[in-house]
């Protein structure tokens, strides 16, 4: 017998979709993510394991800049003046469909160890309450 459980959850990111007209600017999210997982329910799968699985892989995404892959701290004035600091940061474009495709495939691995490879994952994403993706 198949069952789907899922587990519902959101992280705080910052991110942007290069040439797009209100997105191209670096702007963040509250993301709302929705992880589905349909299974064979001989086999022992606890709510808690994919909450587990889950905030494992969130942990490198909450407060970042998604897409970020380089980031070097330039001409720290001194202290008396810490707001004043400049940052470089190399960010490529990450649409909700990449993020959503990023997650599910580092969340892959953990489900297959755990259910064996029998198994139908998806990862819904929604950036607003209006829009989201599912993957
Ligand atoms: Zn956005």
């Amino acid at each position: 017998m198949l069952a789907e459980r899922s587990y519902e959850t959101e992280f705080h990111a910052a991110h942007l979709i290069i040439d797009h007209p209100h997105c191209g600017r670096l702007h963040g999210h509250t993301y709302k993510l929705k992880v589905y997982v349909q299974f064979d329910t001989k086999i022992w799968f606890d709510f808690n394991d994919l909450k587990h699985y889950v905030d494992e892989v969130l942990v490198n995404y909450d407060h970042t800049v998604l897409g970020c892959s380089y980031y070097k701290q330039e001409d720290v004035l001194p202290i008396q003046d810490p707001k004043h600091v400049h940052i470089t940061l190399e960010v490529m474009t990450m649409t909700a469909e990449m993020i959503a495709q990023k997650i599910k495939a580092e969340l892959t691995p953990s489900l297959f160890y755990k259910l064996g490879g029998d198994f139908i994952l998806k990862v819904e994403l929604k950036e607003t309450s209006s829009f989201g993706v599912k993957v």
